[in-house]
């Protein structure tokens, strides 16, 4: 395995700066005792601290976004969509500032980073067309004289609460479509990554949202509760981990709130024995190993489908050849895990699957980055002989390593994945279409590749996870997003001329 020999050069020796909270237009400066560091994963620099808000904080947040709901749901359309080109405008202008802080809080690669800012410029765009997503629907003469016509109306204050792995993305899957749609909105971000998210929020600002419209409170557990349990808060949008997820969910439901949470994965990818051997296998690493396997679409598992079971070493060798260091570094393929309580729990994982007899065939527990040795590194680690029942099965890892799966034939492998709780994604690469169709056809998760490794789609579709990978029923972005932060309302009208209103019969009975 390759690794960077860059020499670390710390880049400040001045006292990092503590995050200041957004309340209705301002920056605050939080009055609270707790605080959390947030450290460059990839050599523990102190980068800045991160307040955790006091419960006055939240409230005055939540607050002021109602407040502000007031005006902003009342701003014609085209003035909310006006803002959102403008955003795209200013993160397209400061994409590469905004790579380089989210690399250096989150330690993927530059090239990843930008990828992360652009995938949620692209829901930005998305927002600024919110006017003929808003349009609702028309029937005339439903009855005699009769229209039917529905209407999309915001809620009031929305919350998004976003995890560590795509500080850019993930706010701007919410937020944007959020209150363009008219509604205003609280951010908590990740306490681990909430650099990258208040510079997008500050970018908001100067594109032109009004004081309030846009908050954003930092914390842990303790906030997002508050934020949960506030009785002016109309929705929730959580994304994160599966039983932080399933617990938002139960808690803002039970409290009255619309909520949807994205949660875990473990997404596998079927090679066909009639698939291009080496673009397959040069997707399938891409996806188990960028960004060193923390994305929530990241390939866990890959089913090696008869004459496909011999691609093993072929595999293996591609992974030995990745290159690990620090994200900044341009050469690098694969960066550090968020934290040394991240790199311990996938060592703890790697340790179970040899221990319960899992054949490692490539060990990335020994990693080390010269220049780089308090980095939270873990190299690309790939098992087979695994079993179902085994942790590194049963478990999102959230690190990098790969699980290969011999079956023998395309019934077995999708037998495998339809068991499995989870469905975010899964891929195919196979040069049949009857091969495509009939896996498209009968494989039981949100979203599907055929010869794409990571198929997220773009926002004009949602991201459409399902079974155990969803709480809630409308996903993020897309179409889903409006129906989500919007109430429809349907309208009966009947216009009768006035000559004929004294003869209109008295109706006692349900029509027929
Ligand atoms: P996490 O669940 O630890 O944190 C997510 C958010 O929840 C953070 O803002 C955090 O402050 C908050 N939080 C943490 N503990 C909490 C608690 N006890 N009560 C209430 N809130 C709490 O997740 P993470 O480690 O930041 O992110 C990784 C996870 O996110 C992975 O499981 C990944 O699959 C998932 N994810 C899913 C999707 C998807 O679309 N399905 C997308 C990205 C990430």
């Amino acid at each position: 395995m390759d690794t960077s020999t860059e020499e670390h050069t710390s880049t400040t020796k001045t006292e990092p700066e503590t995050l200041k909270l957004l309340i209705n237009g301002q920056s605050v400066v939080s009055q609270t005792s707790e605080f959390g560091d947030i450290l460059n994963p990839a050599n523990q620099e102190l980068l800045a601290r991160v307040p955790f808000a006091t419960s006055d904080e939240i409230d005055c947040a939540v607050e002021a976004a109602r407040r502000a709901y007031r005006d902003w749901s009342e701003t014609p359309v085209s003035q909310r969509a006006r803002v959102f080109l403008r955003l795209q405008h200013l993160l397209r202008e400061n994409h590469d500032a905004l790579a380089l802080c989210l690399t250096r809080e989150q330690g993927k690669t530059l090239d990843d980073a930008k990828g992360d800012v652009f995938r949620g410029i692209e829901v930005v765009e998305q927002a600024a067309n919110i006017a003929s997503l808003l349009m609702g629907e028309t029937v005339s003469n439903v009855g005699r004289g009769i229209d039917t016509f529905s209407l999309h109306q915001p809620l009031g204050v929305c919350v998004g609460i976003t995890p560590f792995n795509f500080p850019a993305m993930v706010p701007l899957w919410m937020f944007p479509m959020a209150i363009a749609a008219g509604n205003t909105f609280v951010l908590k971000p990740s306490e681990r990554t909430p650099m990258t998210a208040m510079l997008i929020a500050d970018l908001a600002q100067r594109a032109g949202l009004p004081p309030g419209v846009l908050n954003v409170v930092h914390g842990g557990a303790e906030v997002v509760q508050n934020l949960c349990e506030d009785p002016n808060v109309k929705a929730v949008s959580f994304v994160g981990s599966s039983k932080v997820g399933r617990a938002v969910h139960e808690r803002a439901s039970k409290h009255g709130k619309r909520c949807q949470a994205l949660i875990g994965a473990k997404n596998h990818a079927v090679l066909m024995p009639d698939a291009h051997k080496g673009r397959a296998i040069s997707s399938l690493i891409g996806a188990a190993f960028g960004a060193s396997g923390q994305r929530c679409m990241a390939i866990s598992v890959a089913v090696l489908v008869g004459e496909a079971r011999e691609w093993t070493d072929d595999i293996v060798e591609k992974a030995r050849s990745l290159h690990i260091g620090a994200g900044e570094h341009p050469s690098v393929d694969m960066g550090p895990l968020i934290s040394p309580q991240a790199k311990e729990r996938v060592i703890g994982l790697i340790d179970a699957g040899v221990h319960d007899g899992a054949r490692l065939l490539l060990d990335g527990r020994h990693v080390k980055v010269p220049g780089f040795e308090h980095g939270n590194w873990v190299g690309p680690t790939i098992f087979s002989e695994v079993k179902p029942e085994m942790s590194i099965y049963q478990e999102e890892i959230f690190g990098p390593v790969l699980i290969l799966v011999g079956v023998k034939d395309l019934d077995e492998a999708i037998e495998l994945i339809n068991a499995n709780p989870h469905g975010n994604g899964s891929a195919i690469f196979t040069h049949s279409g009857h091969t495509a169709r009939h896996f498209q056809h009968n494989i039981d998760v949100g979203m599907i590749g055929i010869n794409i490794p990571i198929p997220v789609p773009l926002p004009f579709f949602s991201f459409s996870g399902a079974k155990g990978s969803i709480q809630g029923d409308l996903h993020a972005y897309g179409k889903d997003a409006v129906r989500f932060y919007t109430q429809t309302k349907t309208v009966t009208t009947r216009w009768v001329t006035p000559e004929r209103t004294n003869s209109t019969p008295t109706t006692i009975h349900m029509p027929q």
